[in-house]
């Protein structure tokens, strides 16, 4: 029989959301366990990875931007350190304005000294931008060292949780042999079938991307024209992101897959010989307000969520990974624009 356990801090959900919390929590010197199941797909798995820190039509600057890159780094860093291999790795992007709207965008962005550091100018192009800052996470080599780490230090069970079979007590709540002072969810996308935090209005968008390979040479920048393309260490490169708001499943489509090889085709690199090595889909866990959901319950007061990262989970997740650590522990107020308090309806 399973030897009964306890910990400060139960997570169910094991992308990176999950990790980077649990990471965190160890860190400050708390005990935590996770749960997850593989072949339940983790977005985290299929994402690029890509940061950056200006994007749409309208060129817009993630909102506190000074707070999430200098995060994000600071721990990529340290996981670096930690586990001796690169995580992230800086690379501009090349911007292409194909819109009157990305056009105008730029017009008015190009002397705001807020934008300097992230945008410029390349000599005698007017439909072409450098953005900086940029890169990218590669988020399965990070989450191998981190599930690794914690499978040596006995904390992470593989199982499919039924948010039914959570015992919610007075003092603490249980899942099965696990007794835990806090429970959070970090369960992505699938969060939205759950039984605490379905009153969230989470948005989820299907998403798919090609991994290619060519003989020839690559360019040593990311490429953006709506669709992007990611030249990796190992000479591979990736194409994507087609965006679907339907996510009723996760499987590779062909019609997802001729979208991404007609972007391909305006692409600025030598087309001949390209082979597909993969072509992976997931489910983002997008919100309808594009913030992120932390915090307890309205009623359960031992069971949280750490969710909705969306689009930008690399970028978003350390800053915020802090914030739930210190609300955590110390009981410290959470960002007003990711408290879910900011929605009663339970
Ligand atoms: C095609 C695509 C491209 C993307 N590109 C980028 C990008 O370039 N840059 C970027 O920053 N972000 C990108 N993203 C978004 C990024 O993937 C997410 O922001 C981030 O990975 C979300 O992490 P998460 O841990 O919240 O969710 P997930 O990675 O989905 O993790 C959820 C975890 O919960 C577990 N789980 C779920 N239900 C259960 C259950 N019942 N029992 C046990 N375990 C459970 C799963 O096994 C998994 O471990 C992309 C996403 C997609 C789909």
């Amino acid at each position: 029989m399973t030897q009964p356990l306890r910990t400060d801090i139960l997570i169910i959900g094991a992308g990176l959301a999950g990790s980077l919390l649990a990471w965190r929590l160890m860190q400050a010197g708390k005990s935590i366990h996770i749960v997850h199941h593989p072949s339940l797909l983790s977005a985290s798995r299929v994402a690029a990875g890509l940061i950056n820190p200006v994007t749409g039509q309208r060129l817009v600057l993630q909102e506190n931007i000074e707070l999430l890159l200098p995060s994000a780094k600071k721990l990529y860093r340290q996981l670096e350190a930690q586990f001796h291999s690169q995580f992230f790795f800086e690379k501009e992007m090349l911007r292409s304005l194909q819109h009157d709207k990305a056009k105008l965008a730029w017009k008015k962005r190009q002397n705001n000294p807020t934008y300097q550091s992230y945008l410029s100018n390349i000599d005698g192009q007017s439909s072409v931008i450098k953005q900086h800052q940029t890169g990218y996470l590669d988020t399965n080599a990070l989450l191998d060292s981190l599930h690794t780490y914690f499978q040596e230090r006995h904390c992470i069970t593989i199982s499919d949780v039924r948010q039914e079979d959570i015992k919610n007590y007075q003092t603490h709540c249980q899942w099965q042999h696990i007794t835990a002072s806090k429970l959070i969810f970090s369960q992505g996308w699938r969060e939205i079938n759950g039984k605490f935090f379905a009153f969230l209005p989470f948005q989820p968008a299907k998403g798919e991307i090609l991994h290619l390979s060519t003989p020839h040479s690559l360019p040593d920048y990311i490429l953006n024209q709506g669709k992007w393309l990611l030249p990796l260490k190992d000479k591979s490169f990736k194409i994507g992101a087609t965006y679907q708001t339907d996510a009723s499943d996760e499987q590779p489509s062909e019609s997802g897959k001729h979208e991404l090889l007609e972007a391909l085709k305006n692409m600025p690199i030598k087309q001949k010989d390209i082979s597909i090595i993969s072509h992976q889909a997931g489910i983002r866990p997008n919100t309808l307000d594009k913030h992120p959901f932390l915090g307890m319950h309205p009623k359960h007061q031992h069971i949280g969520i750490f969710n909705g990262f969306g689009s930008k989970g690399s970028l978003l997740i350390p800053w915020h990974s802090q914030c739930m650590c210190e609300h955590l522990i110390h009981d410290t107020t959470l960002p007003s624009d990711a408290d879910i308090q900011r929605f009663t309806c339970v």
